[in-house]
């Protein structure tokens, strides 16, 4: 899979996907990601991007041209149309399942927006869905992109040791994941519960199982009312 991300602030999401694990794919070639300047694509002698809106009001909005010909250009370099994303506030809620939806994707345009945002016209000629990370308003589109990226490259192909390493996770499993503990047994005089050193692997399950729902009904009945109904 292929990630493009267009943006003014192409080192900020640089820095991020470099690290980690989805800095380790991409190095390991299991995705590749390429963080590009919109600002290269403006005409304007003095690299300007954006303007006042017409109407009136606060801020500055993003112009067309400069996202226009920053999408062309990807599009020449890839030979196709990727799939083109806007991080709105006022787009679609992102969740799992579009997460896992988009892994399936070869390309994926994401574009952020910076200041009151985007002038519509170019929204409407080149994007194929608003994705939002949650009602509430960034300064800018690039943790949300970083938020979208993370989440679908971690689920593509050989980026995770084990596809069982995002299945069996919160969320996606339909429900919270279970606590977690690691060594030492005992700490500040607080045990690990006696199951998971029992090495009995059907027991470990089902305690799991049992934390999960217990965790899901206490934080989030909502998702326990759809893991029923789909579990019935
Ligand atoms: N004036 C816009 C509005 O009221 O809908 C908000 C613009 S916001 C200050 C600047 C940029 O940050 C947006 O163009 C968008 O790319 C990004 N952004 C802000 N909040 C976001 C969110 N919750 N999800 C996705 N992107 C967001």
């Amino acid at each position: 899979m292929h990630i493009e991300i267009a943006t003014l602030f192409p080192e900020m999401c640089e820095a991020v996907l470099s690290e980690s694990i989805v800095g380790r794919a991409r190095r390991a070639g299991k995705i590749s990601l390429h963080c590009r300047q919109i600002r290269e694509y403006t005409l304007d002698k003095h690299r300007r991007v954006d303007d006042t809106p017409y109407g009136g009001g606060m801020g500055m909005v993003m112009q067309c041209e400069p996202i226009y010909n920053c999408y062309k250009a990807v599009c020449q370099e890839l030979g196709t149309k990727p799939h083109t994303i806007y991080m709105s506030p006022k787009g679609r809620i992102f969740d799992q399942k579009r997460a896992v939806e988009l892994s399936g994707m070869d390309n994926i345009l994401i574009i952020c927006g910076h200041y009151e945002g985007v002038d519509q016209r170019v929204i409407d000629k080149i994007v194929d869905e608003e994705l939002s990370i949650g009602d509430y308003v960034l300064t800018g589109g690039e943790l949300p992109a970083m938020v979208v990226a993370d989440t679908v490259a971690r689920m593509c192909e050989g980026v995770l040791s084990d596809e069982v390493c995002f299945t069996d996770e919160s969320i996606y499993s339909g429900l919270l994941e279970y606590p977690q503990y690691t060594r030492p047994e005992v700490w500040e005089g607080e045990a690990v519960p006696p199951v998971l050193l029992s090495g009995h692997h059907k027991n470990i399950e089902n305690w799991r199982h049992e934390q999960s729902l217990k965790l899901t009904a206490e934080r989030r009945p909502d998702l326990l009312a759809k893991y029923n109904a789909e579990n019935k």
